[in-house]
């Protein structure tokens, strides 16, 4: 394995910045991603993960400041009003965002630091910080994605259809990211993304 010191690595590219250790995991609804999330955070504690807001209303065993910071529409507007959110999108319904300052200071830091986000947000970074690594989580076939987005259970059916939809987009915008990584397992995909975050 070359080191990080390796001119053929590194040798005559410009420094990167502080984007360099932001890494963006995006993909559809049901894939996955906070499997993997939820992976990364008990065995990887180095790497930092930021917590989102959300409308949403918790799911059973969700708690405020772990997965989310559950906020109602007035907390969501002064955020946004007030330039708090580094980037935010509405989702089948409610409205997500990442809160700025944690994620600028743990990158000022040289913290590794990840998002989980969907498409809109991911579109987001790439313009306001282009040196972020961005990661699609792809299922490994549409129908498997379709049986986890109902298994869950924790959705009515029209939350699924919207849900279904939108993944119909996400899918459509793979090619838009740096790299897909195929849901097999969860430790496989930790493993990989690693990787890629220690490249
Ligand atoms: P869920 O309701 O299933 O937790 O999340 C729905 C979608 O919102 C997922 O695709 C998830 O990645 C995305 N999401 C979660 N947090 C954020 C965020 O801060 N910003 C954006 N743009 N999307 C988010």
């Amino acid at each position: 394995m070359p080191s990080r010191e390796d001119p053929g690595l590194s040798g005559g590219l410009p420094s990167r910045g502080r984007g360099r250790r932001l890494t963006v995991l995006s993909g559809p609804s049901g894939v996955g991603k906070s499997t993997v999330v939820a992976e990364l955070r008990r065995a990887h504690p180095e790497v930092w993960l930021s917590v989102s807001v959300t409308t949403r209303e918790p799911r059973p065993g969700e708690t405020h400041g772990v997965e989310y910071f559950f906020a109602d529409d007035a907390e969501f507007d002064r955020l946004v009003a007030g330039g708090e959110l580094l980037e935010w999108a509405e989702f089948a319904g409610n409205r997500y965002g990442t809160p700025r300052g944690p994620v600028i200071s743990r990158l000022e830091a040289g913290v590794p630091t990840v998002l989980e986000i969907d498409l809109q947000g991911a579109r987001q970074v790439r313009e306001s910080m282009p040196e972020a690594l961005l990661v699609f989580l792809a299922p490994p076939t549409w129908q498997e994605l379709e049986k986890r987005l109902r298994g869950r259970g924790t959705e009515p059916e029209d939350v699924i259809a919207r849900r279904l939809e939108a993944g119909r987009v996400e899918m459509a915008a793979e090619k838009e990211f740096d790299v897909t990584l195929v849901n097999t397992t969860v430790q496989d995909v930790c493993h990989r993304l690693i990787a890629l975050m220690s490249a």
